[in-house]
């Protein structure tokens, strides 16, 4: 696997980092195994956030006691400065430490959110604080929005950025890597199986693997699943395979969703998880957790086509900001069913 320098902060980062964001929905020995595991096998990065359940109490409780073996990330979705400053201390309580590495803004996807947290009275100023009081050393942001991100990076608060990377979201690479390559910020890629909608998962890992990112977060939840991310990461990528899977990538990402969640539908249809995976199935057929997300999406995804006030003028499009074709989309994911 391969170790690089994480932006100007300092660190020398693993390629693969331990998403901790589902632990919580595993028994805390199985949770600990996996985390332990990570870090004996030289994975130095676990990103968590204060938003995941109880994720921050179970690293608190199993590798705390180890603390020097990891840079440590985790994440605030509050806006203002008192409730961003609130949950910072809760993080560090919870995780049992005195210092997070890397406080990231969690889940940026609006011009007003990002307004709001970068105001006088913002969850910046609380990040801001807390370093210099010595209790978090890098500042960064995540969101779903690239070009956003790109635009708001460029101005030089941040020492991270967290977004997106995988077969089926390519997108990052279009503004946004360049721009923090520019920046000299640390690049982390997460959910490089799209959330479980990508198979095969060795390709899935080996394309963010691909391209100029510092770490591939992915979601582990077992000894299992963080042997089957290390072998993924055992070869450097060639550029054989890098323009193959570069190619697979604009296909599977034709479908142009970023996953902004600007859009609802009225009956429950999951809509960028239908985007998202709309050419992934066609290319592969799914993962079980994607079958399983077809079956519990069934009734609603058939309703689409017979649903009234959408007849005229689909509710869900007038909301995307890349003008997507999501009724079509949807509906004809409704074939899926025979
Ligand atoms: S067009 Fe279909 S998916 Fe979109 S809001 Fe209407 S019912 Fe929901
Ligand atoms: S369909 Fe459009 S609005 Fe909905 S998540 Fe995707 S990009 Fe965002």
């Amino acid at each position: 696997m391969r170790y690089s320098e994480f932006g100007k902060t300092g660190h020398r980062v693993s390629a693969l980092g331990f998403g901790a964001m589902n632990l919580p929905g595993v028994p805390l020995n199985q949770a600990g195994d996996a985390l332990n595991y990570a870090l004996d096998h030289g994975i130095n990065y676990i990103d968590t956030a204060a938003g995941y359940r109880n994720s921050e109490e179970i690293i608190g409780e199993t590798i705390s006691h180890r603390r020097s073996d990891y840079f440590l990330a985790t994440k605030t979705n509050k806006r203002d400065y008192a409730s961003a400053k609130e949950e910072i201390e809760r993080s560090l309580t919870r995780m049992k430490t005195d210092v997070i590495d890397l406080l990231q803004i969690h889940y940026v996807n609006y011009v007003s959110e990002y307004k709001l947290a970068m105001e006088e009275n913002g969850a910046y100023k609380a990040a801001l604080e807390m370093k210099e009081a010595g209790k978090v050393r890098f500042i960064g942001i995540t969101g779903h929005r690239p070009e956003l991100l790109a635009k708001w990076i460029s101005k030089g608060d941040f020492d991270q950025v967290l977004f997106h990377l995988n077969l089926a979201q390519p997108f990052a690479l279009d503004e946004l890597i360049p721009m923090a390559t520019k920046m000299g910020m640390g690049k982390v890629a997460m959910k490089p199986l799209s959330g479980g909608f990508i198979q095969p998962v060795e390709k899935a890992i080996r394309y963010p693997y691909s391209q100029d990112v510092h770490v591939i977060i992915s979601g582990m939840v077992s000894v299992d699943e963080v042997r089957q991310n290390l072998a993924a990461m055992e070869r450097e990528v060639e550029r054989e395979e890098r323009e193959e899977l570069e190619s697979l990538a604009l296909e599977l990402g034709s479908h142009n969703c970023r996953r902004c969640n600007y859009c609802s539908c009225p009956i429950g249809v999951t809509i960028p998880d239908i985007m998202i995976s709309s050419q992934v199935r066609q290319t592969f057929g799914l993962l079980p957790k994607g079958s399983g997300f077809y079956d519990k999406q069934k009734d609603k995804i058939l309703s689409c086509a017979d649903y009234e006030p959408c007849k005229e003028k689909p509710l869900c499009e007038e909301k995307c900001p890349y003008h997507l074709p999501m009724q079509k989309v949807v509906q004809e994911s409704a074939a899926y069913y025979g």
